[in-house]
This record gives structure tokens, C-alpha cells and sequence, in this order.
């Protein structure tokens, strides 16, 4: 016990630190329409580059971030840097870019009065529009005083922006609250996906998930997606939309770019292949119709 307190002091002290220092750095995990597998948009997800441990994973340290209190600070830092970033991209790729950013939000912060104030201003500094913007929820802020978290997600929507209800199906959500709560988005949590293309009972789980979301006209996506297989069940059951390693792992905004970039070559060659096409074709046209005189 000793060393688990001793151990979450070191990693709070350390966190504050790394807030100033600008250790904390986001990556982005591209979502995909799984029809053609283009992008369509990206979820930022937070890293911390450590001096002394190197690269740690949310799951390490966002706990200890919401106990003291640091959860909120963080997260308006990953927003505003997720938000900035995807207005360059914006700007560099318009519509041929990922087209919304999906942020996590933990349920400490939207408890915090000021939430709905910081998201607004973010947006307005930032100058992203709101319709772009995705704020991913867990099931257990809806559970934890379903009132308040009503009104605090109708606030939210009144900016614009949509939510996201995260790993569906592992927390406690009541089904009738689901149908109260302006909700937008249900992901499918990976626990349902790992076997819907190979255990039968799984995979009922995901079909009435994905009912269900479509009965309440929400959008689905299909988290942690890692197989071919896995992609063909879920196109099957009517889930279109999907994360996951098959598709494209964490990446750096560099390497979005870079992605973006790639993607916009190979779409212009295309092009240009099916205009000398065009040509060809209107050559050999021409060629007929002098032969056929
Ligand atoms: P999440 O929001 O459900 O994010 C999905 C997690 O699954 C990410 O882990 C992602 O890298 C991982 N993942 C995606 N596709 C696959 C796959 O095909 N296979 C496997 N095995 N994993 C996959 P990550 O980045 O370690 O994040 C873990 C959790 O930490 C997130 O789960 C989210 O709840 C939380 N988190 C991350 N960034 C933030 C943040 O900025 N703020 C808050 N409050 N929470 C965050
Ligand atoms: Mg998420
Ligand atoms: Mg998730």
C-alpha cells in the first residue's frame, strides 16, 4: 500500500511538472469508413514522454490526473494542441483532411462547473468549428447523477459539438438514459469486437448494440478493429464506421500529415491517369471516325 501511495505521489509530482515542461504530447488514431477505408477523422490520444520512463501510456498516469485534481488542466492542454492541430489541418488539406476530432473527457472534468466555459473557449481561440469537434464521454459520467449530466451535455451541445459515448456496452448505462441523453455517437468496445467474427455469442452482442444505436439514430464505431475478418463481420452487421490497428495505429501529427499528404498524391495521379485515359480514348475516337470515313 505504502509503495502504491509513494508511488502515485511520485507520478502527480511528476505530472505537474511535465504540464510546464510540455512533456505531455498528443497523438492521433485516424477512425475510417470502413467501406474504403478513408479516413474521416482522428481521436487525439495523450502520451508522456518521461524523462526518466520514457514513452507512458494514458492508462499509467490519467488516474492519478483525476485523483489530484491535475485531470482538468490536462485536458484542456491536450484540447487546445488536438483543436490547433486540427485547424492546420484544416487550412492545409480542407475537406481532403480528417474531417472531425474526437477528444476524450474524463469525468472529473465534466463535473467541473467551468467545463462547458473552457470548451467554448478553446473553440473561440482556436477558431475550430464546433460541428467538428467530438467529446468522448464514459458511461459512468451518465450513471453518476443522470440529471446533471443531461443538462451538462445539452450545454455542451448547444456549442455545437457532438458526443460520443466511449466504450459502450462495459459500463453500467442504463438503455432508457441512453434515449434521454443527447447523445450522438455509441463506439463499440473493443471487448465485443476481438470475436465478432469468430464467437457467435459476441457477435450478438455487437448486433444489438449496433440495433440499438441505429433504432436511436446514432452513428456507430467499431473500436479496436485488428482483422480483415473482424471488418467484414462488422460491415455485415451495419457498422460502417471503425478504429483500430488494421486501419492505422496512434500516429504523430507529423505522420498524419505525412498520410494526408500520401493520400492526396496517390488521389491525383489517379486523376491524372483517367484525364490521359480521357485523352486516349478521345484519340482513338477521332481515329475511328477518320477511319470509318
Ligand atoms: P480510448 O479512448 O478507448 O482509446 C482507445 C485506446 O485503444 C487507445 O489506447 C488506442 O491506442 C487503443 N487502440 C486503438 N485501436 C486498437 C487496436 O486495434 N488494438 C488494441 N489493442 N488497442 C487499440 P491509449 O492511447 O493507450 O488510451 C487508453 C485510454 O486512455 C483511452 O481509451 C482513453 O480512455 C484514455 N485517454 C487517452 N487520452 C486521453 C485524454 O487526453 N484525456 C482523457 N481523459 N483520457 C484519455
Ligand atoms: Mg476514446
Ligand atoms: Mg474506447
Amino acid at each position: 500500500m505504502q509503495e502504491v501511495a509513494a508511488r502515485r505521489l511520485e507520478v502527480s509530482t511528476d505530472l505537474e511538472r511535465a504540464l510546464d515542461r510540455g512533456e505531455l504530447v498528443v497523438m492521433y488514431q485516424p477512425f475510417v469508413d470502413m467501406t474504403d477505408s478513408n479516413p474521416i477523422g482522428v481521436e487525439a490520444l495523450v502520451r508522456w514522454n518521461h524523462p526518466r520512463w520514457g514513452r507512458v501510456h494514458p492508462g499509467d498516469f490519467i488516474g492519478v490526473a483525476e485523483e489530484c485534481g491535475l485531470i482538468t488542466a490536462l485536458g484542456l492542454k491536450v484540447l487546445e494542441e488536438a483543436c490547433t492541430q486540427q485547424q492546420a489541418w484544416l487550412a492545409e488539406f480542407g475537406n481532403e483532411g480528417p474531417f472531425s476530432l474526437s477528444v476524450n473527457v474524463s469525468t472529473r472534468q465534466l463535473r467541473d462547473h467551468r467545463f462547458v466555459s473552457d470548451v467554448w473557449s478553446v473553440l473561440s481561440r482556436t477558431g475550430l468549428d464546433p460541428a467538428r469537434l467530438i467529446l468522448e464521454i464514459t458511461e459512468s459520467f451518465t450513471l453518476d447523477n443522470p440529471e446533471n449530466a443531461g443538462s451538462r451535455l445539452r450545454e455542451l451541445k448547444q456549442l455545437g459539438v457532438r458526443i460520443s459515448i466511449d466504450d459502450f456496452g462495459t459500463g453500467y448505462s442504463s438503455l432508457a438514459m441512453l434515449q434521454e441523453l443527447p447523445i450522438d455517437i455509441l463506439k463499440i468496445d473493443k471487448a465485443f469486437v476481438d470475436h465478432v467474427a469468430d464467437d457467435p455469442r459476441r457477435a450478438a452482442f455487437a448486433r444489438a448494440i449496433v440495433r440499438l444505436g441505429r433504432t436511436l439514430g446514432l452513428e456507430l464505431v467499431a473500436e479496436g478493429v485488428e482483422t480483415g475478418a473482424q471488418r467484414e463481420r462488422l460491415l455485415s452487421l451495419g457498422c460502417h464506421m471503425a478504429q483500430g490497428f488494421f486501419f492505422a495505429p496512434a500516429l504523430t501529427a507529423d505522420e498524419v500529415g505525412h498520410m494526408l499528404r500520401r493520400a492526396r498524391m496517390l488521389r491525383q495521379t489517379a486523376g491524372d491517369r483517367s484525364v490521359a485515359a480521357a485523352e486516349r480514348e478521345a484519340e482513338l475516337l477521332t481515329l475511328g471516325q477518320s477511319l470509318a470515313m
